[in-house]
C-alpha cells in the first residue's frame, strides 16, 4: 500500500475529481434556477426521479445530446436504462440551462414511450415523427425559459434565441404578450411547436439526421432484438395522444387549428437537405448549441 500527498495539478486523478466536483456544483446551481419557476419544477423532478446523469465534456460531437441505452424492444415498446444528458463544458450556464431543458424533453419522450416509433414507418412518417419530437422538446424549452425571463432570469431565453430558435422565441413572445392566458391554456406552447416547422434550414438538418441516422439505427435495432414484433403501420392518433400526454399540460390535441397527422404543414419538405459545408480556412465557427440535429437516442448495444 502506498500513500502520498499530492497537491500537484499534474495529478490527473485529482484533477479529474476537482473537475467533477466543479461540474456538479455548477449543475446544481443551474438545476436550482430551473426549479425556481413552476414550469421548470417538473423538469428537475423528472431528472431526479429518473436518476438522469448530466455530464459536461470538453469535446463532445454535439454541443448538447441525450442518450439512453436500449435494453430490449418488444412489440413496438422500447425499454431503456441509463438516461444521460451530455453537454459541452465550455458553454455558458445560460446555454447549459436551456439545453438541459430541451434534452430533458427528449428523455421524457423516451420514458413516456413516445421517443421511438412503436411501428415501422415510411421515411416521410419517420421524418414527421422526429420533427414532432424536436418541436415538442423546444416548445418545453421555450415555455420554461420564458417563465424564467418573466421571473427576472432572462439569460437562458436569450441563449435559446441565439442557438437558432429566435423565430420560435418571437412567435411565443408575441402570443403571450397579446394574450397572457395563452400560457395557461396551451396555445402559446402550441405556437412554439408549430413555428419549429417553419424554418427550411431546420427541416433540412433534421431530415438528414432522420433519413441518414435514425432510420438505419432503428432498423439495426430491430435486427438485434429479434423479438421486436414490430409491424408496418402508418402513424395514427395514438401517437399524438401519447406525445401530448407526455407534456405536463395538454397542448397538441384540443389546442390549435392544425392536425399533426392530417395537415401537410408538418410533413412537407422532406426532400430538403443542408447545403454542402463550405471548406474555408477561416470557417471554424461551430454550429450553434441546440441547433445541431441529434439522433434522439444513441444507444448501446447497437
Ligand atoms: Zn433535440
Amino acid at each position: 500500500m502506498k500513500e502520498e500527498f499530492n497537491n500537484s495539478s499534474a495529478d490527473p486523478a485529482s484533477n479529474a475529481a476537482t473537475q467533477a466536483a466543479r461540474d456538479e456544483a455548477r449543475l446544481d446551481v443551474i438545476k436550482t434556477r430551473i426549479a425556481s419557476v413552476m414550469e421548470g419544477e417538473s423538469v428537475v423532478t423528472f431528472l431526479e426521479m429518473n436518476n438522469v446523469k448530466i455530464e459536461l465534456l470538453s469535446d463532445p460531437i454535439n454541443w448538447a445530446a441525450s442518450t439512453l441505452t436500449i435494453t430490449t424492444v418488444r412489440d413496438g415498446e422500447y425499454f431503456y436504462k441509463d438516461p444521460k444528458i451530455l453537454l459541452k463544458r465550455d458553454l455558458t450556464d445560460d446555454n447549459l440551462l436551456q439545453a438541459i431543458v430541451h434534452e430533458t424533453g427528449h428523455l421524457n419522450q423516451h420514458l413516456s414511450k413516445v421517443g421511438n416509433p412503436d411501428r415501422i414507418l415510411s421515411e416521410r412518417e419517420y421524418i414527421l415523427f422526429y420533427r414532432a419530437a424536436e418541436a415538442d422538446a423546444q416548445a418545453l424549452c421555450t415555455e420554461v425559459t420564458w417563465a424564467l425571463k418573466q421571473a427576472g432570469d432572462a439569460g437562458p431565453w436569450n441563449a435559446a434565441c441565439n442557438a437558432g430558435y429566435k423565430d420560435i422565441c418571437d412567435a411565443y413572445e408575441m402570443m403571450v404578450t397579446a394574450d397572457p392566458s395563452s400560457i395557461e391554456n396551451g396555445t402559446a406552447k402550441r405556437i412554439a411547436f408549430d413555428t419549429w416547422f417553419s424554418k427550411p434550414e431546420r427541416l433540412a438538418g433534421y431530415n438528414e439526421a432522420t433519413a441518414d441516422n435514425m432510420i438505419p439505427f432503428l432498423a439495426k435495432g430491430r435486427e438485434i432484438f429479434k423479438n421486436h414484433n414490430m409491424v408496418e403501420k402508418p402513424l395514427d392518433n395514438t401517437w399524438v395522444e401519447k406525445l401530448d400526454s407526455a407534456s405536463a399540460k395538454s397542448y397538441l390535441l384540443e389546442v390549435g387549428n392544425r392536425s399533426l397527422l392530417r395537415d401537410p404543414y408538418y410533413s412537407e419538405n422532406t426532400q430538403l437537405r443542408p447545403a454542402p459545408k463550405k471548406v474555408a480556412a477561416n470557417n471554424n465557427t461551430p454550429a450553434a448549441p441546440g441547433d445541431t440535429p441529434n439522433p434522439p437516442v444513441m444507444a448501446n448495444p447497437f
